[in-house]
């Protein structure tokens, strides 16, 4: 039983390390309430447990504190992935509902469990989720005076349980200021890929995670007999060829914890029962 959380990238221009030190310990308090909760859960339950408590929380760019986009609203997009049976299930920017991650989990049990924009909202609406604005008054403040910080703060979780089930799970406000109808990777596999052998999620910037694959190379490398380390090292290596902008994070079969990113400003935080770590 372990699992890690992630809440993105933080930029160093504009944000005090005050906020810094806040993230980390919102991931501190999230990450060991999601173990307990991990105790008499399953990783799937868990991973939406954990992102749905990021989503609440507004120093996160998910949910609660999502950025703008271009026409002055917002878009979430959201999925979750069960390692064990292979299910993917997901919302692409879905507008006006306080968890995505929450919609994402009640598509599974869906023959179409990716919806995107107004199907979404209103299968939404169907499944008595009620209208939630998730604006907060901060990012309208960012979005007046057009301060573009590229959507840091996509949020994630990896868990596995005591059965040894892997699930991943993503939530993102998006970029920021973004083109209409634009498509973040959350909600993609190169975002939040898991099968037996590992699960992954990441953030950063999501054409560059889409160019890569990162999530499902990872869990595919694992597959195919790499261990995580290298698995992840080979996939940063060949995003580094196009110069993306990216970070994982990642739990395989046995396991076993691993993180990496091109850029060490990634906060992210695990823990399996003994040990802490938060970093950064
Ligand atoms: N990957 C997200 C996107 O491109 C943003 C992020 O992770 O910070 O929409």
């Amino acid at each position: 039983m372990k699992l890690i959380i992630h809440g993105g990238f933080f930029s160093e221009s504009d944000q005090s390390n005050e906020v810094k030190v806040a993230k980390q310990t919102a991931l501190k308090d999230i990450v060991s309430r999601s173990f307990e909760y991990l105790k008499d859960h399953t990783a799937e339950e868990t991973v939406v447990y954990a992102v749905s408590l990021l989503e609440d929380n507004e120093l996160f760019n998910a949910g609660t504190g999502s950025q703008i986009q271009s026409d002055g609203k917002i878009r979430m997009s959201a999925s979750l992935m069960n390692g064990e049976n292979q299910k993917f299930s997901g919302v692409i920017n879905i507008q006006n509902v306080k968890n995505p991650i929450e919609l994402a989990k009640i598509l599974m049990q869906e023959e179409d469990r990716v919806l995107g924009g107004n199907g979404a909202k209103k299968y939404a609406l169907e499944h008595d989720i009620p209208e939630f604005s998730t604006e907060i008054p901060q990012r309208r403040k960012e979005y007046e005076d057009k301060l573009r910080n590229g959507g840091k703060g996509t949020v994630g979780c990896v868990a596995i349980d005591q059965n040894g089930r892997l699930a991943a799970a993503t939530s993102t406000g998006g970029k920021g200021f973004e083109l209409v109808g634009r498509v973040s990777d959350s909600a993609t596999v190169a975002g939040n890929y898991a099968n037996k052998y590992c699960a992954v999620s990441c953030t950063g910037v999501g054409e560059d995670i889409v160019s890569n694959a990162t999530a499902s190379k990872i869990v595919t490398r694992v597959t195919d007999g790499l261990s995580i380390e290298k698995a992840f090292e080979k996939t940063f290596t060949e995003l580094k060829e196009i110069d993306g902008f990216a970070g994982a994070i990642g739990i395989d079969h046995e396991g076993n914890i691993f993180h990496q990113d091109s850029h060490p400003t990634m906060v992210f935080a695990s823990f399996d029962g003994h040990h802490f770590s938060v970093f950064n």
